[in-house]
């Protein structure tokens, strides 16, 4: 029991959030390299590509350049274990981004200083919010210019509705960049370029009286630093525990991932205050990390990972207990006792075979198909955890199926590849249409292919008239087939049979739902 406590207490499971190209993947890179897990920076993409070379239908992915996989990444750092999920990101942006979160006990979230709070950003911050995930931010790329620091505080204030605890804050900005000083602390950390920034090789002076202080950065720098504290300890908040655990403060660092400046004072802050596994909802009660048996949920179902394997693997998040190779668990949807044989951890080096894991970590497990992503799995009991939705999608197409013989396949092999996660299907009441929806594009040529390869359907998607999807609900059954009877003609069931509304235009939306105030239009469907 102390054992289990103790290594639920050390774990830090968290995610990165960013829009593409500020910084995610160097950061990523950074943390890794003071968790000892990599060598050398600039690996990390490396790595990917390195790791699908082989895989055929990944094909796509080496072409495009990017990465449709992701990857859980864990790695020791001052007597913590961090795991480190990966949220896909450029082109890849897939629901499993958006359900990733679900998965995390916290989120670092990456700004860019020039270009603020963007689209990604602000979308990856709802889903955020429907956990009240605790959250960090890194404002990035400080060796350029960017915007005023309070300009940024203040957009992320606004734009995202959540206060900001500057923890670190800088001293000047691009060329004139000469360090952040840690608000906390009082320490003033200097940039001094071709430095590697550890605590070990770094330049640090104990507050800002320091005569050394004043002959290193300059009169004015110095002047205008305590002229922009005055300002910012009055104009912004205390870092206050309490309101970073529950959602509602996010603590702000600056630096720049490149050049690994600021990341060690990130981290150093992030493993002692990020929140370790917490308890969780389940359908019946909630579920505390340390009770002693084990219970976790499927996340994400990655398919073809092992190109000389047709396999999926589900990666199932450790909620409760602790995970032991070879026992045997509850997959409590379809009641089956099943062993959990040569589960994968995630180190990020390569993966490999799971002995133990703990709460917070994330095991693979083999999957022939028969495990769907929001399985429960437990010691016996009939738990089932909340919070692992499917998300409304954000584009549609139509499938056009090249050879009308196929028809039987291409449903199955739409069917199959929904029940992955990464998109889902529809099929409207009053036509024959099959209508797939994604939130992020590259899905459609990735069902194409998969299609193609794996099921011997040759099929395309076309443009279709749809902007958004919304599950309806309505406990009223008289109101409901009114409903049904008005709108049929916007009305789909999807995968799993419940009804969905999909919007011709977001006015459309808007009207539908004022005009049937009895019906809830929900964008987000929890698994049954
Ligand atoms: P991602 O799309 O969020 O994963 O972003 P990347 O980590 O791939 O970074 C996007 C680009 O920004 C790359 O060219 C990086 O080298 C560059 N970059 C990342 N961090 C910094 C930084 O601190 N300063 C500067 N100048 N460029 C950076």
């Amino acid at each position: 029991m102390s054992a289990h406590l103790d290594e639920t207490r050390r774990r830090r499971t968290f995610a990165i959030i960013s829009h593409p190209d500020a910084g995610k993947t160097t950061l990523t890179e950074k943390l890794l390299l003071f968790g000892g897990a990599i060598q050398m920076a600039g690996s990390v993409k490396g790595r990917k590509a390195a790791r699908h070379a082989t895989s055929d239908w990944m094909a796509l992915e080496k072409e495009r350049g990017i990465s449709v996989t992701s990857s859980v990444m864990q790695f020791p750092y001052a007597g913590r274990i961090v795991n480190l999920l990966d949220t896909p990101g450029h082109a890849d942006f897939s629901e499993d981004t958006y359900r990733v979160l679900t998965a995390v006990d916290s989120a670092l979230m990456v700004i860019d200083c020039a270009k603020g709070v963007e689209e990604r950003t602000i979308k990856l911050m709802d889903v955020c919010r429907l956990r009240d995930t605790p959250i960090m931010s890194f404002v990035n790329k400080l060796d350029r210019e960017g915007r005023a620091p309070i300009d940024l505080l203040d957009e992320i204030e606004s734009v995202l509705q959540i206060q900001c605890a500057p923890i670190t804050w800088p001293i000047g900005m691009g060329s004139s960049l000469k360090g952040v000083y840690h608000l906390l602390d009082d320490e003033v950390h200097l940039y001094e370029p071709g430095r590697n920034f550890t605590r070990q090789d770094s330049t640090i002076f104990k507050g800002l009286d320091a005569p050394e202080l004043l002959a290193r950065i300059g009169a004015q720098a110095l002047r205008e630093l305590r002229d922009e504290l005055e300002l910012v300890q009055g104009a912004s908040h205390p870092f206050d525990r309490a309101a970073y655990l529950a959602g509602q403060q996010a603590p702000v660092f600056f630096g720049s991932a490149v050049n690994n400046f600021g990341v060690q004072l990130l981290l150093d802050f992030f493993v002692e205050h990020a929140p370790a596994p917490r308890p969780r909802a389940t359908i019946t009660r909630p579920v505390d990390p340390v009770e002693e048996n084990f219970s976790g949920f499927v996340f994400k179902i990655q398919a073809n990972m092992d190109p000389q394997h047709r396999d999926r693997v589900a990666f199932l998040r450790v909620c409760s207990g602790h995970y032991a190779a070879g026992m045997k668990a509850l997959q409590v949807r379809t009641g089956k006792e099943v062993k959990l044989a040569n589960a994968l951890t995630f180190m990020a080096a390569d993966r490999e075979i799971a002995e133990s894991a703990w709460p917070g970590d994330v095991i693979g497990l083999h999957n022939h198909g028969t495990i769907a992503i929001g399985d429960t799995f437990s010691a016996g009991e009939k738990l089932t955890y909340t919070g692992i939705p499917n998300f409304a999608p954000e584009l549609f197409r139509r499938a056009r199926l090249r050879d009308p013989l196929k028809l039987k396949q291409l449903h199955k092999g739409l069917a199959q590849l929904s029940e992955e996660g990464a998109t889902q299907f529809f099929r409207p009441l009053l036509s024959n249409d099959l209508i797939l929806g994604a939130v992020g594009a590259l899905q459609f040529e990735v069902v194409a292919y998969r299609l193609r390869d794996e099921y011997g359907v040759d099929a395309g998607f076309e443009a279709v008239g749809v902007v958004t999807a919304r599950w309806v609900r309505c406990s009223d059954a008289k109101t409901l087939e009114e409903f049904r009877e008005k709108y049929a003609m916007n009305l789909a069931v999807d995968a799993a049979g419940e009804l969905v509304y999909l919007a011709p235009s977001r006015v459309n939306l808007q009207l539908a739902q004022e005009r049937a105030p009895g019906v809830t239009f929900a964008a987000t469907r929890e698994h049954a």
